[in-house]
């Protein structure tokens, strides 16, 4: 009784947990570590009577491990350089279909997801708009609208995914009508690939971003918001809209300016801090 009782509490915990905010801030990153143990401990004597029925225990240690790696894939992204993930999938691509089973894993968690806004945003509009879809992912965009989709990811697993490093995309200069990172920021070097956007972006054409809200949350060690605005800016664009009303992901869209800004002054892009993902 006692038993039902503890995982009823544990379940109503996820259930709880899940409409949360999807981040942690790293100082709680040790989950993983704690993770081996409690792996390790399963395996141990002394939890005879606590151990779950084999096929469950082994699920639940798949689960896990899979997990594991989807958080390590995942930190990782976030703490190199676009043409160092771009290598690092390169030599072992298997590792991308892990990060994105782990990705899908997470997504199953969010009550809203910020793909189906950029979805949205795009069916209001012209569908011969031109979209590049910067750190596609598994190409939902491309999947869900009449618009032609350039989508770029560090690996290919449709035809319609080109695989590139998106600080340097084959698209040509002012050849795009918009252009989206929805959650795709990861990289240290995350200033590139806006630049990159705002290269092959037509004049008027449309900035799109969707990311994780504690990435813009001063208060916890996140970026402020107006100036990662105002760095996006100085770089060409007008903003046209900063939508902090989810719980857990901002929308800001700009536009590019018509013409160049005239005073090159050096940006100062503010850091953007890993969002990594809560052990669930
Ligand atoms: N936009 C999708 C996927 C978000 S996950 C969605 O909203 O569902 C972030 C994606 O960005 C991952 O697929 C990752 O591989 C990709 N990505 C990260 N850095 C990249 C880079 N430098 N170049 C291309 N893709 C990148």
């Amino acid at each position: 009784m006692k038993e039902v009782t503890t995982s009823r509490n544990r379940k109503r915990k996820r259930q709880r947990n899940s409409k949360e905010e999807p981040c942690e801030s790293p100082k709680n990153k040790n989950n993983d570590k704690k993770m081996q143990r409690d792996t390790k401990n399963d395996g141990g004597s002394s939890a005879l009577s606590k151990r779950p029925k084999p096929s469950n225990f082994l699920d639940t240690l798949r689960e896990k491990l899979s997990g594991g790696n989807f958080r390590r894939l995942n930190e990782k992204l976030y703490t190199c350089s676009g043409k160092e993930a771009l290598d690092y999938f390169n030599e072992d691509p298997t590792l991308f279909d892990m990060y994105h089973t782990g990705y899908q894993q997470q997504m199953t968690n969010w009550p809203e997801l910020p793909v189906n806004s950029i979805i949205n945003w795009l069916s209001s509009k012209s569908s011969s708009l031109v979209v590049a879809d910067f750190g596609c992912g598994d190409a939902r965009i491309a999947k869900s609208v009449k618009n032609k989709v350039f989508s770029f990811d560090l690996v290919s697993k449709d035809p319609s995914v080109i695989a590139c490093d998106m600080s340097n995309t084959p698209l040509e200069s002012s050849s795009v009508d918009v252009a989206v990172f929805c959650l795709s920021l990861m990289g240290t070097n995350y200033s590139s690939f806006i630049k990159e956007a705002h290269r092959v972006l037509r004049p008027s054409g449309w900035l799109l971003i969707a990311e994780v809200k504690s990435r813009f949350d001063p208060n916890n060690g996140g970026a402020d918001p107006k100036d990662f605005v105002k760095a996006v800016s100085d770089l060409g664009f007008t903003s046209s809209l900063k939508d902090f009303s989810n719980k857990m992901f901002i929308l800001l869209h700009f536009k590019k300016k018509e013409k160049p800004n005239s005073n090159k002054k050096k940006i100062e892009w503010p850091e953007l801090k890993a969002c990594l993902y809560k052990r669930r």
